[in-house]
């Protein structure tokens, strides 16, 4: 069994504060994304999608939207905030690296902050379950910490161009990485990040 390297326990214990990287409002990269009109129409799921700031941003801008988030805490989080402010999202509790999706279920997956989560040993599990739910043609965008974030404070794992490289040009085409900021509530001016623009092959 795969399994993440943080526990289940350990992520539903973050949410029992405000995390830092809850910062309740969407990442700045995501939100250039859309102006840049580079998402396709239709279905966008969230993946790890924490209280659901991204997802409901999509939402409110027209896309029909899944998150999915491990911690039943963020998700009923993402839930109170879907009804607060009257959109529409499917938020539900599940695992990326077994997602219950049909194949070709989606024409877009954003994620910000989950892949750097995770160990060597699921990154083959999660690009595989990426894109089998992507529809052939359907776009992957993800936000992680580059390895430019220095690393005395803790956090995430850095990324590498070249990891990334490694982990989605299986199943993907890359069309970009690129250096970008991850908002945080305790970075004055976010942490070093990649925005990485992926297609799955159509194979
Ligand atoms: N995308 C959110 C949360 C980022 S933190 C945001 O930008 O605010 C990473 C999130 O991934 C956490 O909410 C954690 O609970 C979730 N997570 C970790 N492992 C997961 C897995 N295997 N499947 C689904 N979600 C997972």
């Amino acid at each position: 069994m795969s399994r993440p390297d943080r526990s289940l326990s350990s992520w539903e214990d973050a949410y029992k504060s405000t995390p830092p990287w809850d910062v309740g409002r969407p990442q700045p990269a995501f939100v250039e994304l859309l102006r840049a009109r580079e998402l396709n129409k239709g279905r966008v799921l969230d993946v790890g999608c924490g209280t659901g700031e991204n997802a409901l941003y999509l939402a409110e801008n027209g896309f029909s939207v899944s998150g999915v988030d491990l911690s039943t805490r963020a998700i009923a989080a993402a839930r109170a905030k879907t009804a607060e402010r009257s959109l529409e999202a499917d938020f539900r509790a599940g695992n990326a690296l077994s997602l219950e999706f049909r194949d070709n279920t989606f024409d877009n997956i954003i994620d910000s902050g989950l892949f750097h989560t995770f160990t060597d040993h699921d990154r083959p599990a999660f690009t595989r379950e990426m894109a089998r739910v992507l529809v052939p043609g359907g776009r992957y965008f993800m936000l992680c910490f580059s390895e430019k974030e220095p690393t005395g404070w803790g956090g995430p794992r850095r990324i590498t161009r070249a990891e990334i490289e490694e982990s989605f040009s299986p199943l993907f085409s890359i069309n970009y990485i690129r250096d970008s900021s991850f908002a945080t509530r305790i970075h004055n001016n976010g942490g070093k990040a990649y925005v990485t623009s992926a297609t799955r092959k159509r194979v």
